[in-house]
């Protein structure tokens, strides 16, 4: 499915240019237009899906594998010093593009962004910590 306002459903369908260092029928691979650091990279299905919640598992599956190809192939041409992938779902997620896409972010030691893909540490009663594990545990 295409959706005919989504800026990612033009670039990964070719009708909007992009700096594509990788593609094949399932996925397109850009550089990010205004990148964390040099090779910021986002992983885009041709597919339109909003956000991983609507991705079927085999395509999320699919995308992980792409992610660890394009993480070892980036690094070894660039030879950064670490890699990010970071993937947001939502607007309080920080989620800007609705088409879900996956960053792929080399990382160099004192690149100067350690605080932005870093988060705050909650500090949580026991209580509060035993709350939200007997919520999520199976
Ligand atoms: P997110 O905040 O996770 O939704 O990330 C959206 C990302 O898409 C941002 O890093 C933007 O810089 C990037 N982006 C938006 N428009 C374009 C575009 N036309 N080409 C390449 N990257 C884009
Ligand atoms: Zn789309």
């Amino acid at each position: 499915m295409r959706d005919s306002n989504c800026i990612f459903c033009k670039i990964s369908g070719g009708e909007i240019p992009s700096k594509t260092i990788y593609e094949d029928d399932e996925f397109r691979v850009i550089l990010d237009i205004s990148p964390a650091t040099r090779g910021h990279a986002l992983i885009i299905p041709r597919e339109h899906y909003a956000n991983l919640y609507e991705m079927p598992e085999d395509v999320a599956g699919r995308v992980m594998i792409l992610a660890k190809k394009m993480a070892g192939h980036m690094t070894e041409l660039l030879q950064c010093d670490g890699f990010n992938i970071v993937q947001n779902n939502g607007e309080a997620a920080g989620q800007t593009v609705f088409h879900f896409h996956m960053h792929l972010i080399p990382r160099y030691a004192g690149d100067g962004n350690e605080e932005k893909l870093c988060w705050n540490h909650l500090e949580l009663s026991a209580e509060e910590l035993e709350d939200i594990f007997r919520k999520l545990k199976q």
